[in-house]
C-alpha cells in the first residue's frame, strides 16, 4: 500500500485519537453499518465519503475512534485508496473530507445570514411584484391612465407626478411632509413617472424609493455651502466636463424622467427642463474632434435616453465619425423609472451605433426594489444590443448602506444583464442631500464584505468622487517584505504570505531568450 498524503494521515490522525477507553456502545455501530456496506463495494466516490464524514461526526461529537467502532485501519486505508484511484483529480479523503468539506462549511456560514435576511431586508421588485402590480392598478385608475397610457413612455411622462396636489393622491404622504414638499418644490424639481412611484409601497416610513425620489425639508433646511459644481472648474467646452485625458462627458441634456434626491448634478439639472440648440452640440463635438486623444465620449444630463431618437441617433452618428473616438456610453437612469422608453425604435438605433463601435450603457440602481420583472426585461433587451450594460450605484443612508442591502442589489442587477461597476460615495459638494451621506468607513466594510462570498463580477469598485474618480477600497496588504507580501483574505480574515519577486530578481534583465546570448 502507499504512504498515506499528508492531508489523509493528518486526518486519520485525528480520527485515531482516542479520548476513552472501552468500546462504542451498539445503537452507533448499528447506525454505520449500513455506510461501511455501502463503502465496501463503492465504485463510487460518494459512499466512501458518507462513511468517513460519519466517522468524523462520531469522532468529533463522540470521542470514537474507528477501532473502537469495530473497523480496522487497513480497510480504511484500503477505502481512502480506491477513493482517490476512482477521483479524476486524484483528490484525496484527507483532502476531501478533512479539509474540503470543513472549508466549505466555514463558507457557507459566512451567507448564512444574508440567505436569511434578504428577502425581509432587500426584497426586490421581483419579489414584490404582486404587491407592485397591485399598486400599480391603483394608481392607474387615480391618474386615469388607460393601459396604453402605462405601457408607452409618452404616456408615462403625460402623466408624470410634478405637484404635491397628485403626489399625495398617490404615495401616502404625512401632513408634514406633503408642506414640506411645497416648500421645496418652489426651488427643485420634483418628478415621478407613475411606473416608478408605484414601487413605493403603502406603509413603510423610510421606503427607499420615495427617499430617493420625494424631497423632504432637510433639502433646503440643511446647513452648508454648495460647492460649485464639477462643471464649474472641469468643463473645458460648452456642454463637456473633463477629468481625463482620453474620457470626456457630454451633458446632453438637463431632463431627466425622474430627479433624484440625492442628484449629484443637481445644479445642471435646476429649476426646469431645457431643450438645447444643434449650436451647443457642435462646439462639443468640434472640442471633441479637435483633441484626438479622446478615445471614449460618455453622453450624460441629465438622462442620456431623454434625448429623442432623432437626436441619439444624430449624436451617435457624429460620434461613431469622429476617427479617434473608440467607443462611446450612454448615462441613463431610465430602464429603472421608466423602462417603457426601451422599445424595438431605440434598440435599433443603440445596435446600429454599437455595431460601428461598441457603446455601453451605464444605468444608476440603488435598490434590489428597482428591478421588477419589466426593468429586468429592459436591461436583457439592451443587453442584447450593446457591449455591456454597467451599473453606477450611489451609497446612500437608509436606502443601501448595510451589507444585506448592497449584496442583494449587485445580485439582483447582474441577474437583470447589469454588471455593477461603480458604487460612489455620496458627494461633499451639496448639503441639499447630507442627510444621505454614509461614511467612507462603512462603505468600504460593505464593498470588502463581498469578497469571497458573492460572484466576483458581481463586486462593484468603491469610489470618491473628487475632481476624478479616486478608489476608496481599503488594501489588503499588510505589510512588504524582501521576498514576500503579507495579505489578508477579506471573507475570513486569513493573513497569507505570499512570495513576491524581489527588487533584485525583477531588476536582472538576463532572462528569457536573452540567456541564449547574444
Ligand atoms: C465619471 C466620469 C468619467 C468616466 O470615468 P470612468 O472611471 O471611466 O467611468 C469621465 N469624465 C467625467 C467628467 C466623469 O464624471
Ligand atoms: S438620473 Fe442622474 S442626473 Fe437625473 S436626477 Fe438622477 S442623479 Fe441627477
Amino acid at each position: 500500500m502507499n504512504a498515506l498524503d499528508t492531508f489523509t494521515s493528518e486526518f486519520f490522525a485525528t480520527l485515531w485519537t482516542r479520548t476513552q477507553d472501552g468500546d462504542a456502545p451498539e445503537t452507533d455501530r448499528a447506525a454505520l453499518q449500513p455506510l461501511v456496506d455501502e463503502a465496501r463495494s463503492a465504485d463510487r466516490t460518494g459512499p466512501i465519503v458518507a462513511l468517513f464524514a460519519a466517522l468524523e461526526s462520531l469522532h468529533a461529537d463522540k470521542g470514537w475512534t474507528p477501532d473502537q467502532l469495530g473497523l480496522s485501519r487497513p480497510e480504511l486505508e484500503e477505502m481512502a485508496a480506491r477513493h482517490e484511484r476512482i477521483d479524476e483529480h486524484r483528490v484525496t479523503v484527507g483532502g476531501r473530507v478533512g479539509r474540503a468539506r470543513p472549508i466549505v462549511r466555514a463558507a457557507r456560514s459566512r451567507v448564512a445570514e444574508y440567505l436569511e435576511r434578504h428577502p425581509v431586508e432587500a426584497p426586490s421588485g421581483i419579489e414584490m411584484w404582486d404587491a407592485i402590480r397591485e399598486n400599480q392598478e391603483r394608481i392607474k385608475k387615480i391618474l386615469g391612465m388607460t393601459e396604453a397610457d402605462w405601457n408607452s413612455f409618452s404616456g408615462q411622462l403625460r402623466h408624470a407626478i410634478e405637484d404635491v396636489e397628485t403626489l399625495a393622491r398617490v404615495v401616502d404622504l404625512p401632513a408634514k411632509a406633503v408642506e414640506d414638499v411645497l416648500r421645496v418644490t418652489k426651488t427643485y424639481r420634483m418628478r415621478l413617472t407613475p411606473y416608478y412611484a408605484s414601487l413605493i409601497l403603502p406603509g413603510r416610513v423610510n421606503d427607499p424609493v420615495l427617499l430617493q425620489s420625494v424631497p423632504t425639508g432637510e433639502m433646503v433646511d440643511n446647513a452648508g455651502v454648495e460647492i460649485p459644481p464639477v462643471a464649474a472648474d472641469h468643463s473645458p467646452a460648452r456642454l463637456i466636463d473633463q477629468f481625463y485625458p482620453r474620457v470626456v462627458t457630454i451633458k446632453a441634456t438637463n431632463m431627466c424622467a425622474m430627479y433624484c434626491t440625492h442628484c449629484l448634478r443637481i445644479a445642471h439639472i435646476g429649476a426646469k427642463d431645457r431643450l438645447y440648440g444643434r449650436e451647443a452640440y457642435a462646439e462639443a463635438l468640434d472640442y471633441i474632434r479637435a483633441n484626438t486623444e479622446i478615445r471614449d465620449v460618455l453622453v450624460t444630463g441629465g438622462d442620456s435616453l431623454v434625448l429623442p431618437n432623432s437626436m441619439l441617433e444624430w449624436l451617435l452618428g457624429e460620434l461613431d465619425a469622429i476617427g479617434h473616438v473608440r467607443m462611446k456610453r450612454l448615462g441613463t437612469r431610465i430602464p429603472v423609472t421608466t423602462p417603457q422608453r426601451i422599445d424595438s425604435e431605440l434598440l435599433d438605433i443603440l445596435e446600429a451605433s454599437n455595431d460601428r463601435k461598441p457603446l455601453r450603457v451605464v444605468t444608476q440602481i440603488n435598490t434590489a426594489q428597482e428591478i421588477t420583472p419589466v426593468s429586468r426585461a429592459a436591461f436583457q433587451a439592451l443587453s442584447k444590443r450593446v457591449a455591456a450594460v454597467m451599473n453606477q450605484a450611489v451609497l446612500l443612508k437608509g436606502i443601501n448602506d448595510t451589507r444585506v442591502k448592497m449584496w442583494k442589489l449587485c445580485e439582483t442587477i447582474q441577474e437583470a444583464y447589469v454588471r455593477p461597476y461603480y458604487i460612489f460615495n455620496c458627494s461633499y459638494r451639496n448639503p441639499q442631500f447630507r442627510h444621505l451621506r454614509v461614511p467612507v468607513a462603512v462603505g468600504q466594510d460593505i464593498v470588502e464584505s463581498m469578497y469571497g462570498n458573492i460572484s466576483g463580477d458581481a463586486i462593484p469598485r468603491y469610489i470618491a468622487t473628487a475632481g476624478g474618480k479616486i478608489p476608496l477600497h481599503r488594501t489588503n496588504v499588510l505589510a512588504h517584505e524582501e521576498g514576500f507580501v503579507r495579505m489578508r483574505k477579506p471573507w475570513s480574515g486569513e493573513e497569507v504570505s505570499y512570495p513576491d519577486p524581489t527588487a533584485g530578481d525583477y531588476a536582472d534583465q538576463d532572462f528569457g531568450f536573452a540567456r541564449y546570448g547574444k
